[in-house]
């Protein structure tokens, strides 16, 4: 990799942003012997992923950490790369703490007698046989694609039921999968992400799900051995603030440089990609794609102790929170052998606009008191304290991703998801049908949009 310095450079394709999805488009294209640069706002690779070696040693992932069984493109890629991942911790029983201070310890994915537990598996099995009539290539040709696409998340939630309870369920669920509230995200939405992850269940759990395992060197660890590979092609502290396509060719302007390309792959989240001056303008339907799709609203807090205190008093260090305070989720996120202890808190959506809009120590006395209602007093005095609130780092505008509000995909997603525009085209997490907003989704966007601009050589004997 280069330090950012003045820059003129041709070359055939131009990558935009070196996430994982563009780190992967540039490689594809690399291998295949096509030139490539790719242009980085920040200092870093890795994007929505980012791990830390804090000064209590323990490294962290402020971002995207876990890897699940079936993401089967993460996993090559890590085992190309020799990555080794461990399993979540979940050994011990897991709480939930309800708004009035009720307190349920249980093992397995639910309390069986918990305040709407059996209401609350009702509905998540009607999501999963919505889920299963979604088509993931073509999602506008599901059954009653514009009928679904209409409600947000709530109206449905609240057709079925009116149980306060359930709906505290199924509200954290919603935080917790994609950092907003069930108002606002589109019903269809919500069906489409269940079935390209391979099922509700597949979102929630961790052991064979979603949050299975962690990577023993942080979850950038393949993030920047793609970036050794590529070498001198990732270009950081580069923010491409216009790009102007012809009939030739595209041409990106940065503060320091400008590089011309026959096409490119814009892989930045929807949220910022107006932060680009295009010319000419995006079409009407990708503007009205990329203002359906706002970034979720999440932080991620770590607090390091000692060692994993609640694991010898019989707790998994799992934690689901109704209550009012700002933590949904807490997850034990120890080294792998255990050295230290320590604790992740999730917070999302509303509860994350009341929270960071307090002083430092107000939020780190909020959360604490929230890890102590899980795991006891002893959480109240962490060794180190971290927190990396989303929203306001500069360039991925929050996380963990994009999600389509009510009447965004039947009024732009056909033509405004990921068709490329003339010689652009589109990468990014979500833009893949296989899980999507995921690093695995993040990494088959890279694949399919080089495959994209591949065939158009092809097709041409040339990149034109
Ligand atoms: C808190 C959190 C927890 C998560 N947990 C998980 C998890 O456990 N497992 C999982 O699989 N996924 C998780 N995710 C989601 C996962 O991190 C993302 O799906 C994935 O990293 C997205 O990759 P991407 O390449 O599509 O986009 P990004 O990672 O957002 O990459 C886009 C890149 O483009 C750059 N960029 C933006 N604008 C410009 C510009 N104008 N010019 C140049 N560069 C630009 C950005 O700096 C960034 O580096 C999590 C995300 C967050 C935030």
């Amino acid at each position: 990799m280069t330090e950012p310095e003045s820059f003129s450079l041709e070359t055939e394709v131009l990558v935009v942003g070196a996430g994982y999805a563009g780190l992967t488009a540039a490689a594809c294209l690399a291998e295949r012997g096509t030139s490539v640069v790719v242009l980085e706002a920040a200092d870093r690779v890795g994007g929505r992923v980012l791990s830390e070696v804090r000064p209590s040693g323990v490294r962290i992932d402020h971002g995207g950490q876990w890897i699940g069984p079936t993401q089967r493109r993460f996993r090559a890629l890590a085992e190309r790369f020799g990555c080794r991942t461990f399993p979540t911790w979940e050994t011990g029983r897991n709480a939930e703490i309800w708004h009035d201070g009720t307190r349920l310890d249980y093992t397995g994915a639910l309390p069986p007698s918990g305040p709407g537990a059996g209401e609350y598996e009702r509905i998540t099995a009607l999501l999963d046989d919505l889920a299963r009539t979604v088509d993931l290539e073509r999602p506008w040709a599901t059954p009653r694609f514009a009928e679904l696409d209409r409600w947000s998340a709530e109206e449905f939630f609240r057709a079925e039921t009116s149980d306060e309870a359930v709906l505290r369920r199924l509200s954290l669920a919603v935080q917790g999968v994609w950092c907003a509230e069930p108002r606002e995200i589109s019903f269809f939405h919500v069906l489409f992400y269940v079935a390209s992850a391979g099922g509700y269940e597949q979102l929630m759990e961790t052991r064979g799900c979603a949050q299975d395992a962690r990577f023993s060197s942080g979850a950038d660890a393949v993030a920047r051995a793609l970036a050794r590979q590529l070498g001198e092609r990732v270009r950081l502290g580069a923010p491409v603030l216009s790009m102007r396509q012809d009939a030739r060719g595209v041409e990106a302007r940065t503060e320091r440089g400008v590089v011309r390309a026959r096409r490119a792959i814009v892989a930045v989240p929807p949220a910022v990609v107006e932060r680009i001056a295009f010319d000419p303008p995006l079409p009407a339907d990708r503007l009205g794609w990329l203002r359906h799709n706002p970034m979720g609203r999440v932080a991620k807090v770590h607090a390091v102790y000692e060692e994993p205190f609640w694991r010898a008093a019989g707790q998994s260090g799992i934690a689901t929170l109704y209550g009012e305070n700002p933590v949904g989720v807490v997850f034990d996120n120890s080294p792998q052998d255990a050295s230290r202890g320590v604790l992740v808190a999730f917070v999302y959506a509303d509860r994350l606009d009341r929270w960071a809009a307090l002083g430092a120590g107000d939020r780190r006395r909020a959360v604490l008191a929230a890890l102590s209602e899980v795991v006891g007093e002893r959480a109240l005095r962490p060794l180190d304290y971290a927190e990396m609130i989303w929203p306001r780092t500069g360039w991925t505008a929050g996380g963990y991703e994009c999600f389509a509000t009510p009447g965004g995909w039947a009024g732009h997603g056909r033509a405004g998801w990921r068709a490329p525009t003339g010689r652009i085209h589109w990468a990014g997490t979500e833009t893949a049908s296989v899980w999507n907003g995921y690093i695995d989704g993040a990494i088959s966007s890279g694949e399919r949009a080089a495959a994209e601009v591949a065939a158009r050589r092809e097709a041409a004997g040339q990149l034109r």
